[in-house]
């Protein structure tokens, strides 16, 4: 008998849905004003807010959140762009879309987050970005890398696709760099189904963004058939279309009232799971360091087969057999068939990401799971383990 039966399986990321974000999507549906309007202004304005007074602008994904803002950084074919080699290929795609060449600096392998050391190493003088991903939640070392952006001359955008919650030095991510970008996917912290935040300090480069992601059209496009009367309006740019739908923002809203409460519970699932996989085969997350919050977006454990017995694929599919989803966050980034051809990468020029991205699984850790969930989990780990 698996832990849990195949139709009561456990699926990874699954989101926490209540009844508000249920009836303020419905009331969008009943004024019929689905497209960009009010509540994605709402949803920005509360979003701006919740980071510590910067201006956001929401858009259709994190993805189209990098793009936009490294776009708007006015960046050109042949610029660098470095990165994290232990992310999810949109942080790479977007640099890519924006007609640069990303370059990849290994991460540290206790934070597993990139490394300000091997970011020196990879500075030309035709680096002109850093691309700092938070990885599952915790914050990079700022410090370190805000340094580096000074002494170079280089732009900061930081991918926060996990780190809605989480702080460095008291304050928020995203709120260190030229612009900040969030994911509102349906496996992340706060979720509308897709959508995606941009933060900036100055209310210009949100208002650049704003249109570009918007056709290229001038301010406020989005209001020109409104109760207002039609407006004409001019294309200043080659824009793209990146915008958020009120219907995202009516889930965003309630999803970004309970990001706190949602937070709590998944500290509690943390702490569980640390007590619970301290004295078993596997590696766990290291902990959080003084003076930052860890937005405790993904729970990953580490497989080494010689220690553990088993590797990560084998505790994938014993998981899957018990009942338990799990994901792989991530395979490194030069694994990549496309990345290889194109640039050239080998697995040796970034060892510690390569290792961790094949020892890692997270386990799941959605503030919808219950008590009996997360015991479920832990049972199936240590049979798995066992096995
Ligand atoms: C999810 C994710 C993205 C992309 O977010 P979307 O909203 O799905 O486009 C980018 N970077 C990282 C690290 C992510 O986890």
């Amino acid at each position: 008998m698996p832990v849990r039966s195949k139709d009561n399986f456990l699926v990874f990321g699954a989101p926490r849905i209540e009844q508000d974000e249920i009836d303020e999507v419905v009331a969008s549906m009943k004024t019929g004003w689905l497209g960009t309007g009010p509540k994605v202004a709402r949803f920005e304005a509360d979003f701006a807010a919740y980071v510590g007074g910067r201006h956001a602008a929401a858009c259709n994904s994190c993805t189209a959140a990098l793009h936009l803002s490294l776009v708007a950084l006015g960046l050109k074919p042949g610029d660098e762009v470095i990165t994290t080699p232990l992310t999810f290929c949109a942080s790479v795609n977007a640099i890519i879309h924006a007609g640069c060449t990303p370059v990849l600096a290994d991460v540290d392998p206790v934070t597993q987050n990139i490394d300000p050391d091997r970011i020196r190493e990879k500075i030309t003088d035709r680096t002109r970005a850093i691309l700092p991903v938070h990885f599952a939640g915790r914050p990079c070392d700022m410090d370190g890398i805000m340094a580096l952006a000074d002494e170079f001359g280089l732009k900061v955008v930081e991918d926060c696709a996990h780190a809605i919650e989480t702080t460095y030095k008291g304050r928020h991510a995203g709120t260190f760099g030229d612009f900040g970008c969030f994911s509102f996917y349906v496996t992340k912290n706060v979720c509308t189904g897709e959508g995606g935040m941009i933060i900036a300090h100055d209310e210009a480069d949100i208002k650049n963004v704003k249109i570009l992601g918007l056709h290229g059209m001038s301010a406020d496009a989005w209001k020109r058939f409104s109760d207002e009367g039609y407006k004409h309006y001019a294309v200043v740019h080659a824009g793209f279309k990146y915008n958020m739908m009120d219907i995202q923002a009516a889930i965003g809203i309630h999803q970004l009232k309970r990001v706190e409460d949602y937070f709590v519970r998944r500290c509690e699932i943390w702490d569980t799971y640390q007590e619970a996989f301290k004295d078993m085969a596997v590696g766990t997350p290291a902990p959080e360091e003084p003076g930052t919050r860890h937005a405790r977006h993904l729970y990953t454990l580490m497989v080494d087969p010689v220690y553990s017995g088993i590797d990560r694929d084998q505790l994938l599919m014993r998981l899957t057999k018990e009942g338990i989803g799990a994901g792989v966050h991530y395979l490194a980034v030069p694994e990549h068939p496309y990345y290889q051809e194109r640039f050239g990468w080998k697995l040796e020029d970034t060892p510690h990401a390569v290792a961790l991205g094949r020892q890692t699984i997270s386990l799941p850790l959605s503030a919808k799971l219950t008590d009996e969930d997360v015991a479920d989990v832990i049972k199936a780990v240590k049979l798995s383990l066992e096995d």
